[in-house]
């Protein structure tokens, strides 16, 4: 069934798991994400980004997400993630969407805050969740495509990961529903081991008290996410390793010679191995 984001954040909270958000530009990924859910029985967050228009527009894409969360067993919110413009988030919210993220990291902290004030009063009096993003979670040079440019000197740097006080100071003055925040995860392949400040994502919650979102989410261990989740995420944006680990089971079944090879085989091999990435990354965040 279609749900909020806002209501299932807080259901996650109260059950110490995070929920998996899947960024679905086709619609294998979006028959795999609902599958995986129903499959662990938890809810689930199908995403589109902006910056994947290129990849589905929004119009195409939008009306599946929808019509495969009506159909669903389980709870499961359709976002949009990274909305950079006005038109995008309100087009978004127009098809049915349950949440959107307005992304106005890039800006000074004043304009950031107004942008997402002006969309959380819109979405608010459409029922929409808001999410929004203080600091800043950088691209890697390789896969991501749902941030921002690739970065790849600053990723690490502290000076970028969202400061506590600074967060209370945005969640008050806009009113959001769940904040991204950075503390050392980045978009897309990890080229050095992520090391994550756990401690500040703590600080971080105690002093906003709403659900917090990882973004570039894969790519973590296993104990880190436990520890994220524990601390105040609830949302974690996972993508680019799933994006991979369907790759893969096409390139095995490639190798696979002396026969002959058909499109919907390969689709079928991939969007299998998606759904198992999925299962595994939603079982680690959900503590089973
Ligand atoms: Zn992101």
């Amino acid at each position: 069934m279609l749900a909020g984001l806002k209501e299932v954040l807080e259901q996650a909270r109260a059950n110490k798991q995070a929920i998996a958000a899947f960024n679905v530009p086709n619609l294998e990924m979006v028959r795999a994400a609902i599958q995986a859910a129903e499959e662990v029985n938890m809810p689930v967050i199908l995403q589109h980004a902006e910056g994947h228009s290129s990849l589905v527009p929004l119009e195409e894409i939008g009306p599946i997400m929808l019509h495969y969360a009506k159909e669903s067993k389980v709870p499961v919110v359709v976002h949009l993630d990274h909305g950079k413009s006005y038109d995008v988030l309100m087009k978004a919210m127009k098809l049915g969407f349950t949440s959107v993220m307005i992304d106005a990291s890039d800006r000074p902290f004043d304009e950031n805050v107004s942008r997402t004030k002006e969309i959380v009063k819109a979405a608010h009096s459409l029922g929409v969740s808001v999410e929004a993003e203080l600091g800043h979670v950088f691209t890697s040079s390789l896969g991501g495509g749902e941030g921002r440019a690739p970065d790849d000197d600053q990723i690490g740097e502290t000076d970028i990961y969202t400061d506590p006080r600074q967060a209370k100071e945005f969640v008050d003055a806009t009113g959001v529903n769940c904040l991204a925040i950075a503390f050392g995860t980045v978009h897309g392949i990890y080229l050095k081991e992520p090391k994550l400040d756990l401690q500040r994502v703590k600080e971080i919650y105690q002093a906003v008290t709403i659900p917090l979102v990882m973004h570039g989410g894969s790519g973590v261990d296993a104990e880190d996410y436990q520890t994220a989740i524990a601390n105040g995420i609830a949302k974690i944006n996972y993508y680019t390793y799933a994006n991979k680990a369907g790759a893969t089971a096409l390139k095995e079944y490639l190798k696979e010679d002396s026969q002959e090879y058909f499109l919907e085989e390969c689709i079928n091999r991939s969007t299998e191995a998606l759904k198992e990435d999925y299962v595994r990354a939603m079982k680690i965040f959900g503590g089973k």
